[in-house]
């Protein structure tokens, strides 16, 4: 027997990896003000794939670090942090794959609440943000197949999919878990609405209905104002909200929409037939309409900055 194998063989058990050596291992650094319970946030240390989940994880923090840095308030520690893709039937029936663009999610579980942030596939911010405290839950359920479904206090329903095939199974565990402690405390802050907006710029909460944040003096586009953008020039609300890829698409459904609309006006001229021409205009109005009314869906879901804080009252101290 080679040293090796003795040393082997007689390892003492607490030799057991946890977070913190598996962390150490990988020579990786958290970010500074950020709580973190390393446990659950990391709960795969053993086994295959492990360096891999560490690696998602480290990866999903280091590109949301200023917003947790700026967003977490006082003893709130992060508790799960991944990526899925919100899901809704009405999108994937009008926008088909596409709708999965702009509907990647990261979801950091805290103890107190569920932080949302819009992101790119690769899990890199985007601009919307929106936070559900637990009390806000009404019911949770996570599937077999990794969706993830809530039912909130105000009636609204969500459901997210494609999660780490890794996260599946212990997301759902430590929701629950926080979930229960949290429903133990009765601790229940006030919201008006479920799923509240959080300003892009401060992180502040944005109330129900309203489009400016009265704590930094942001301001955001209000649903109707990109939807009629989108009516007169279909994508324009679309490029305003940065979804530029949609917008693209959009744009070539346009062209084909105005396509048809110049040869029916042609045709209903020479032919001198009027029913071209009242078809050619009808045309155009269903297409743009269509358009208006998915950007403005798109816009309700969340805030899209419009202007960026007001840098007023802020006289340096002496
Ligand atoms: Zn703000």
């Amino acid at each position: 027997m080679s040293q090796f194998d003795q040393d082997e063989v007689f390892s003492p058990v607490d030799n057991e990896p946890t977070a913190q050596t598996r962390l150490k291992e990988l020579k990786a650094t958290l970010p500074e003000g950020v709580a973190f319970h390393l446990e659950s946030v990391f709960p795969k240390v053993k086994g295959w794939g492990w360096k891999k989940a560490f690696k998602t994880k480290l990866q999903y923090i280091k590109n949301t670090q200023e917003i947790l840095q700026d967003s977490l308030h006082e003893g709130e520690e992060v508790l799960y942090i991944s990526k899925g893709t919100r899901y809704s039937f009405l999108e994937y029936y009008f926008m088909g794959i596409w709708a999965m663009m702009i509907n990647h999610t990261v979801f950091v579980l805290t103890n107190l609440r569920l932080v949302m942030i819009h992101s790119s596939s690769k899990g890199k911010p985007k601009k919307t943000l929106w936070m559900i405290y637990y009390s806000q839950i009404e019911k949770f359920k996570g599937s077999w197949n990794g969706m993830l479904n809530l039912k909130l206090k105000d009636g609204k329903k969500l459901a997210f999919s494609g999660f780490p095939k890794a996260d599946r199974k212990t997301m759902p565990v430590i929701f629950q878990e926080a979930l229960d402690r949290y429903r133990e405390s009765g601790f229940d802050p006030e919201s008006s609405q479920s799923l509240e907006n959080l300003c892009t710029h401060c992180k502040d909460k944005v109330p129900k209905h309203e489009h400016d944040c009265d704590n930094c003096g942001a301001t955001y586009w209000k649903p109707s104002e990109l939807a009629w953008r989108s009516f007169i020039f279909p994508s324009w609300g679309d490029f305003l909200m940065g979804h530029t890829t949609i917008a693209i698409l959009e744009m070539f459904g346009g062209i084909m929409t105005w396509t048809t609309f110049v040869v029916l006006l042609v045709s209903g001229i020479q032919n001198s037939n009027p029913e071209d021409i009242i078809v050619a205009f009808f045309v155009v109005g269903i297409a743009h309409g269509i358009d208006a009314a998915i950007t403005a869906h798109i816009a309700g879901k969340g805030l899209h900055p419009k202007k960026g804080p007001t840098p007023l009252e802020t006289e340096s101290p002496a």
